[in-house]
């Protein structure tokens, strides 16, 4: 049997029932959907549940506890022990269920980022995630893409991919589409084919899916390819190394407790399950894990607002960005192209017309131009030769499938009625695609007598070094420095108005030019220039206005004219007064201190390469900024990398930068990277909050026995009390100020430092200073219910074990300012109140229900002492409200 390679197109479109011009019907792909299956190349076998659930208990206090509680039950302890076992393992199904959300949110966040791919199907080009491709569908692949399956190739426009993941081989093999007859070809070596999963580095192709999912041959391999291992986020690095500090401080405070507990004569077996059950407590066992909930449901919040997270640490990083380099077109802008102006023959024409509306008029002062005015048709129909997009209607609206730039030259055309058919009777034999380094695209043409020419399209000032001619309306002129002048002016006036400028020329050619871009773009005989605009997204004037409030600054970055990037730059009112402007040509000849010297002045990259966005990044960085990068082309991938948060386009950027960003706009938006970073620094003060509030609770916990032990009192709490205080009173509310909205200032102060430690900003002292007021408070309690009815000891217990409960719930509205508890509203947060209301109800069960009070070692309350035990609670909360410290 023939490989797929030995194929012609013809039988491979045979073969799999399918023709270049329709594409498949739905029905076929619904038949073949169902008998091959997604896509997906399976990856390796996860964790199970149980295992999952089992982890819980793996940390070695817990065990400890077990064991403890094991050997209380065999002393004949059978209230306590079960109690402990019960709590411990509602314990374990609440992290269970939290690791388990946080692992679902991060499935859907790696479909929400999975790859797409543009596909022919019943007669129309659409968009749809890779993975519903199936065998017989014909893709088009552009450069920056990665294959999104194995393909015969049916066209090639300069296509070459890299192939490395497959062949080792890191060279780009060029590819075509003609069949190859030789047998037993290695995957490297099939040339008219395209594998799933590599990269086109250049040019852009065709192809029909030849195979899918694991029948493809990085499917073969897929079982080689490791996993993604997750990496924890600097701050869940920070936790962990304070999180073994704190095991030990709180292991050397409970040997504390026990030993002095055993000198004042306590029983050494009570002494030991209550030092245990206090470890337990005590130890922030669970903190990384509630930081990564917290992490993952703040990227749940992002994707609600368009900004996907692809790395978890981005989600802190953002909160630190103290620069955000945009590009100008696509994220600033619209991306809506619409020419209006023309230069030709040395007239300003004015194009009528709104978006990619259809109708318009060419203006020559009043008077109306038609097709036939000079050479309008040769610029109009040559735009559309040279192009790449093609103009769809949608109910009646018309909107552009391709690079907006190429789009509007097609609606342009189309106001003088030349529409897609005027180009049929050319023959496009080789294409020279645009980029951003090169800024400009050329096309080979024949036409129907055989002739054959070159048109180039591109930026003015790349092109026009390029030509030696200039089209006047009598014909073809040798361009002198006075035309030349005259062109540049024009460009000026364009470029002035925000107008983005494009210039168009043509070369004849005999046959014997080979087709070689060096060979090529030269000679040109200048036709004229297009003028377009494309307006600034209405609400990126206010976000850069917000970022500059939050001491975040914002420059633009972009490949048009300096005249065009100020006057936009202008409109948006990022550009100060004694701001600058800088160009790529001037980058150039700058060495990197230099540019380190003004670049804090600097405000605006015009006529820049993906290179010089590097050198831009490296200098800020150096500067000490944290520099957020955005970029949508395959060579922006290495600015994105070495940025401190890479951000890259979801609609327009291609798989290579997608890849190498760790945030991606859904809606290409720089309004939404403003959004994310609020949202980071958001994310980060809650987790500040449920910190301070969880350690702050376990100080109290640890001194108020400490603080008995020492004064040789009996326990003011038993373990059970403890460990319910840790599983309700530190659980739920903590998760609940993860959820809290931001105070009003988040994005009124400056970026935090990305060094900055945990207790930074006055967090330590915060937590030492409450902690010891609750411990005290939860002593006092203690003492005055113990000192009157010495005999009731579980009076006593029950008044500490009650003010210790509400001095922590009290406690934790004081968590969610960095300035007094008095500055908020404390009903904002809803599921605060829902989670300290709970705690409430679930403490007055444990003291109020018969059959509870054994277990919990509990009593009843009346009013006095609950006005008692309220009294003390609100003490820390309250104080220290007035301090504002
Ligand atoms: P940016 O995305 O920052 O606007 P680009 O690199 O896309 O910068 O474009 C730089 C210049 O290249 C534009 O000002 C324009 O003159 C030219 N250009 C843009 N798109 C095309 C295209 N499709 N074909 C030819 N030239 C183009
Ligand atoms: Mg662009």
């Amino acid at each position: 049997m023939k490989k797929w390679y030995q194929l012609d197109v013809e039988q491979v479109e045979q073969k799999l029932q399918v023709t270049s011009n329709r594409g498949l019907s739905p029905k076929q792909v619904e038949e073949r959907q169902k008998k091959f299956g997604y896509n997906t190349l399976e990856t390796g076998k996860q964790a199970s549940k149980w295992i999952l659930f089992i982890k819980q208990f793996q940390d070695f206090m817990v065990l400890v506890l077990l064991a403890a509680t094991l050997i209380a039950g065999m002393l004949g302890e059978f209230v306590d022990a079960i109690a402990i076992m019960v709590i411990v393992l509602v314990n374990g199904f609440i992290g269970y269920f939290q690791e388990q959300k946080a692992e679902k949110s991060l499935e859907k966040l790696k479909e929400l980022s999975a790859p797409m791919a543009n596909v022919f199907r019943d007669k129309r080009w659409e968009k749809i995630s890779s993975r519903e491709l199936v065998v017989g569908d014909i893709v088009k692949v552009n450069s920056g893409d990665r294959i999104p399956a194995d393909i015969r190739i049916v066209k090639s426009n300069s296509l070459e991919t890299e192939e490395s993941a497959l062949t080792g081989e890191s060279l780009p093999v060029m590819k075509h589409a003609t069949a190859i007859m030789r047998d037993d070809l290695d995957a490297g070596d099939q040339v008219n084919m395209g594998f799933m999963g590599t990269l086109v580095t250049r040019g852009s192709g065709i192809g029909i899916v030849v195979g899918t999912g694991m029948n493809t041959v990085m499917g073969q391999i897929a079982s080689l390819m490791s996993s993604t291992k997750k990496v924890p986020t600097p701050l869940e690095r920070k936790l962990a190394e304070l999180g073994k500090i704190l095991i030990v401080v709180a292991i050397l405070l409970t040997i504390l407790v026990v030993g002095l507990g055993i000198i004042q004569g306590h029983p050494v077996y009570n002494m030991f399950l209550a030092g245990v059950s206090l470890a337990v407590a005590a130890i922030p066992e669970g903190l990384p894990a509630i930081v990564t909930v917290a992490l993952s449901l703040g990227v749940q919040r992002m994707i609600r607002k368009k900004a996907i997270v692809r790395k978890l640490s981005a989600v802190e990083t953002l909160g630190c960005a103290s620069v955000i380099c945009s590009d100008k077109t696509g994220t600033m802008t619209e991306n809506q192209m619409t020419v209006k102006e023309i230069y030709l023959n040395g007239e300003n024409i004015v194009v009528t017309g709104d978006g990619y509306d259809i109708e318009g008029q060419f203006l020559l002062g009043k008077k109306k131009l038609k097709v036939d005015y000079p050479n309008l048709e040769t610029m109009l129909l040559y735009g559309q030769l040279c192009n790449n997009a093609e103009l769809q209607v949608k109910k009646g609206k018309y909107f552009v499938n391709g690079d907006p730039t190429d789009g509007a030259l097609v609606v342009a055309a189309r106001k003088v009625g030349l529409n897609h058919l005027s180009g049929d009777n050319y023959k496009i034999i080789k294409e020279i695609p645009f980029d951003s380094d090169r800024k400009r695209m050329s096309v080979v043409v024949e036409d129907q007598n055989d002739r054959r020419f070159l048109i180039t399209k591109g930026a003015p000032d790349v092109l026009l070094p390029r030509c030696t001619y200039f089209l006047e309306d009598d014909g073809r002129k040798l361009l002198k420095e006075r035309n030349k002048e005259h062109i540049e002016q024009a460009i000026d006036r364009m470029a002035e108005k925000a107008l983005r400028t494009i210039a168009i020329s043509v070369r004849p050619l005999s046959k014997d030019v080979p087709l070689e871009s060096a060979f090529l773009e030269k000679d040109l005989t200048f036709i004229g220039l297009y003028g377009m605009i494309d307006p600034p997204r209405k609400e990126v004037k206010s976000a850069i206005a917000e970022c500059r409030q939050a001491g975040i600054k914002t420059v633009m970055i972009t490949g048009d004219h300096v005249k065009t990037a100020r006057a936009i730059a202008k409109q948006l009112n990022l550009l100060p007064e004694d701001g600058l402007v800088l160009e790529g040509s001037q980058l150039n000849q700058m060495t990197t201190d230099e540019l380190e010297e003004i670049i804090e002045d600097t405000y605006v990259f015009a006529r820049v390469t993906p290179e010089h966005k590097l050198k831009i990044v490296k200098a800020f960085q150096k500067k000490g900024h944290v520099v957020a990068m955005t970029g949508d082309g395959v060579n922006d991938a290495p600015a994105i990398k070495a940025s401190d948060i890479g951000i890259s386009m979801g609609i327009s950027g291609t798989d290579v930068t997608k890849e190498a960003s760790s945030l991606v706009l859904m809606d290409d938006n720089f309004a939404t990277i403003k959004a994310a970073i609020q949202e980071g620094r958001n994310i980060y003060e809650n987790i500040r909050k449920f910190i301070r509030y969880l350690l702050a609770s376990n100080v109290g916990e640890i001194l108020v026995m400490l603080f008995a032990m020492l004064l040789g009192m009996p326990l003011p709490l038993v373990p059970v009390q403890i460990l319910w205080v840790n599983l309700v009173t530190d659980g739920l509310p903590a998760m609940a100020l993860g959820l809290d909205k931001p105070e009003d200032d988040v994005m009124k102060r400056a970026p935090r430092s990305p060094n900055e430690g945990v207790f930074a900003r006055g967090l330590g002292f915060k937590i030492i200073s409450r902690g010891i007021l609750i411990g005290l408070v939860t002593l006092i309690g203690f003492i005055v219910a113990y000192q009157n009815t010495p005999e009731n000891l579980v009076y006593g217990q029950t008044i500490a074990f009650t003010t210790l409960v509400m001095a922590q719930l009290i406690h934790v509205f004081d968590c969610r300012s960095d300035n007094s508890v008095f500055d908020r509203n404390p009903f904002e947060n809803i599921y605060l109140i829902f989670a300290v209301l709970s705690s409430v109800l679930l403490l007055l069960v444990v003291i109020y229900w018969p059959p509870l009070q054994p277990i919990f070692h509990t009593v009843g309350l009346d009013l006095r002492d609950w006005m008692l035990v309220l009294g003390l609670a609100a003490i820390p909360t309250v104080l220290f409200g007035f301090t504002r410290k």
